[in-house]
């Protein structure tokens, strides 16, 4: 297959930039050159788009947009640098365990597991064969001196959806903050931070058609959070250094493009995803569909062709065109067992062969049932390969 023909499925790792992003930040390098932080007309202009960028991005998430007892944007470098300020940062103005869910992404096991190493006491949720996060385990778990709860609002390799507003009711009667990290949903659902009554809330330009190097952390004006970083006084000196304009207009002409008619983007992904799904489930009867009985992320397809071992089947895909990863783009390339697929107890065989399929608005119907035949194709090529 030559390279212009290539169906990109991997948009859970990254998507392409919108055209209308890059325009958006074209004109940004022009229009606001200036730093923000300098007081003269280059300055000031620079600093006049940064708010507006920061108010549409407040706006379209649901944060309470207010000069005086608004919630905070921190802008970030994406989900990784959002994940440990958030976890570092609102954990250390408070004494006692962090709870965090078994299915988190690296970005928030990776700095636990650091807190563990240096004292904090740290406890992982449980899920169910779902994926669905265990409420009475949290029940167990939360004490009062508990300093944070972080659970992700979808799963970055099974898509699936966490009860995020059940757990903050959990979480605000015993007065403990909650982290959700919504990196995989924002722009695919509607994410309204104030609705799901979280503390902070993560999310990346990236994984919705805006640019690498840029993302944000939400977090509501009653909370308090301890900087992670130090330097000038930007950002309240929560996130010193100079602020990208150019960045942050794209994030925010990518958060537009999504969610000025959310329920669209959101019917468009799921028809896309359903279609190669069922597509697929009609070519190989053996086909395991995980957590499909839940609710799921629209963009994301998880599945497992026991027997088949998952990487080569990525590899064959590869060649014949289709893009597509063996869970998390972290561990991509890499033979980790997934440590989603192990909460969820998967058995060896699924967990050997599962490969996330992920689209994105940018996919039409017709690559997607080139994608369906392709995939089961060497799906039977590789099966075949194996029995002799
Ligand atoms: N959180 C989740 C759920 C993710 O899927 C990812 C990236 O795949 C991240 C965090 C990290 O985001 P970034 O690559 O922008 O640092």
């Amino acid at each position: 297959m030559s390279s212009s023909k290539r169906i990109y499925l991997d948009n859970n790792s990254t998507t392409a930039a919108a055209p209308e992003v890059v325009d958006a930040m074209t004109r940004a390098f022009t229009a606001g050159y200036g730093n923000p932080a300098s007081q003269h007309a280059e300055g000031r202009a620079a600093r006049a788009l940064l708010e507006e960028a920061r108010e549409t991005i407040c706006r379209y998430l649901g944060a309470q947009v207010d000069e005086f007892r608004g919630d905070r944007l921190i802008l970030t470098s994406g989900g990784t640098e959002s994940n440990n300020l958030a976890l570092r940062g609102i954990s250390a103005q408070r004494r006692g365990q962090i709870l965090v869910s078994a299915i988190e992404h690296p970005s928030v096991s990776r700095v636990v597991d650091d807190l563990a190493r240096r004292g904090t006491p740290v406890l992982q949720i449980p899920v169910n064969s779902h994926g669905v996060l265990d409420l009475d385990a949290l029940q167990q778990l939360l004490r009062v001196e508990t300093s944070l709860v972080s659970v992700m609002l979808g799963n970055n390799e099974t898509g699936v959806l966490q009860p995020i507003q059940e757990i903050s009711a959990i979480c605000e009667l015993a007065e403990v903050p909650l982290h959700t990290d919504a990196t995989q949903a924002v722009g695919k659902i509607a994410v309204d931070f104030r609705q799901l009554a979280v503390s902070a809330l993560t999310f990346a330009a990236h994984k919705f058609h805006g640019p690498r190097g840029i993302g944000g952390l939400l977090i509501k004006n009653s909370v308090s959070i301890q900087a992670d970083m130090f330097g000038g006084f930007q950002q309240s000196s929560l996130r010193p250094g100079t602020e990208c304009v150019e960045l942050a207009l794209g994030m925010q002409k990518a958060l537009e493009l999504c969610c000025q008619d959310q329920q669209a983007t959101t019917d468009a992904l799921g028809q896309l995803r359903d279609r190669l799904e069922s597509q697929l489930r009609q070519g190989w009867p053996d086909l395991v569909v995980l957590s499909d009985k839940v609710a799921r992320l629209p963009q994301t397809l998880a599945i497992a062709f026991p027997g088949v071992d998952r990487q080569s089947l990525v590899m064959a895909l590869d060649l014949a065109g289709i893009a597509c990863s063996t869970g998390s783009a972290c561990a991509s390339g890499s033979s980790e067992v997934s440590p989603t697929l192990s909460a969820m107890g998967c058995p060896p065989p699924i967990v050997d062969s599962a490969i996330r399929l992920s689209v994105s608005r940018l996919n039409s119907m017709a690559e997607i049932d080139a994608a369906a035949e392709s995939i089961l194709s060497v799906v039977l090529r590789q099966k075949r390969v194996k029995t002799h």
